[in-house]
């Protein structure tokens, strides 16, 4: 008998109070008791994207939403912005491009972020773009775009609504998608918010609401004008996933208990900090620089002398501690270190401690214990700065 330290950008652990909840009896998605909880739910969930307007809940992953951003919101033909700074942004545009879009690309080297000043640029000589596109959290790297700054550049240069996937960031980052301005914001249920995958949420503005309406959507299934009539109803077009709905609850229990969705991205912040002061006392190199850093997960580059898949098989098999591979032209080079969601400061000073034993297991040459202490010295100034305010 093990435990599996799922350390991964997705899925993650689930907490029991969610698992539990899951665990109640069945009940139908016509029935008052489903109303209730899809109203209190998905009016609970808008501090975690900053809006006032309705969260539409998909029964699905976080790819659907983004699609249903696309398949809603532009029309084969037309022209969009996809800015991709990693594998999800990529997936972006292969979506756009099968649906017919035109896309213009601005891409960047992988553990960059795309800055206002370089996405104003690429827009001024453009016309006629419908829809900017972006990656809140490159997941492929570990990087934050800054979309509040982009929302700006989308606006200044452009007609375009902006659509921003949240995968991976909402529930550990800060979000004000009507303050910033963004347009479609989506996000899945297995990265930072504690849930099991398998759904997904998307949120639209007031300007996205009139353009899908002039868009006339094809799409069926994910209709998002069908979604808006049946929330209206407190319901969803077609069954939705009632157990994972039940669980979003549970998890606006644990977020509320925190203190709300600020303590919970300063959780992030912190974890994000201790990660990457450990990797460095470790003179372990880290793939994006401290400005851009994102805080739920963190790419590691291989400590120098490793090969890097004998020593993540060793954590995983010595130590169970599960760590992600990179993605694309990274694999090899860097390993994800997920701490996202229902992850604590404990669990990111248990994955140091044991990444410190899996470098002794290989002869890297380091103080042992060195990462664990500026870890912990994170920790520390961050209580200590807390009882500081509370006196
Ligand atoms: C995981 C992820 C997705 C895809 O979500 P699925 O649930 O796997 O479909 C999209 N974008 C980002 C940023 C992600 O991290």
């Amino acid at each position: 008998m093990y435990k599996n330290i799922l350390r991964h950008p997705g899925p993650t652990p689930i907490p029991k109070k969610v698992e539990l909840a899951m665990g109640q009896d069945m009940f139908s998605h016509r029935s008052e008791e489903f109303v209730k909880l899809y109203r209190e739910t998905t009016e609970r969930v808008k501090p975690v994207f900053g809006t006032k307007q309705e969260i539409l809940l998909l029964p699905s992953g976080g790819t659907a939403a983004l699609e249903a951003a696309v398949v809603n919101a532009v029309s084969p033909g037309e022209e969009v912005v996809v800015v991709t700074v990693g594998a999800f942004g990529d997936y972006f545009v292969s979506i756009c491009e099968k649906y017919g879009l035109k896309v213009h690309k601005l891409e960047k080297n992988w553990g960059e972020a795309c800055t206002k000043e370089e996405l104003a640029d690429f827009l001024k000589p453009l016309s006629n773009i419908k829809a900017v596109f972006a990656t809140y959290n490159e997941t492929s790297t570990g990087i934050l775009n800054p979309v509040d700054q982009l929302a700006e550049a989308v606006r200044e240069h452009s007609e375009a609504i902006f659509i921003v996937d949240g995968v991976s960031a909402l529930g550990g980052a800060p979000a004000e998608m009507d303050e910033w301005g963004i347009d479609i914001l989506v996000t899945g249920s297995q990265k930072a918010m504690m849930l099991p995958p398998g759904l997904s949420f998307v949120a639209v503005s007031d300007k996205a609401w009139k353009q899908i309406e002039e868009n006339a959507p094809t799409a069926y299934y994910l209709n998002l004008l069908s979604y808006r009539d049946w929330a209206e109803k407190g319901m969803t077009p077609n069954t939705p996933a009632v157990s994972l709905i039940v669980g979003l609850s549970a998890v606006c229990d644990l977020i509320e208990e925190e203190g709300g969705i600020a303590k919970t991205v300063e959780r992030h912040e912190l974890m994000k900090n201790m990660v990457r002061a450990s990797m460095k006392a470790l003179s372990i190199d880290l793939l994006t620089n401290d400005e851009f850093a994102s805080p739920t997960i963190t790419a590691i580059r291989t400590p120098k002398g490793l090969n890097l898949a004998d020593y993540l098989g060793h954590l995983k098999k010595e130590y169970h501690l599960d760590f992600a591979g990179g993605l694309g032209h990274l694999q090899g080079e860097i390993f994800r270190f997920g701490h996202m969601g229902y992850c604590f400061p404990s669990d990111v000073l248990e994955a140091v401690s044991l990444m410190e034993a899996g470098l002794q297991d290989f002869s890297y040459s380091f103080e042992s214990g060195a990462g664990v202490k500026a870890a912990q010295d994170v920790y520390l100034a961050s209580l200590k700065k807390k009882s500081v305010v509370s006196n």
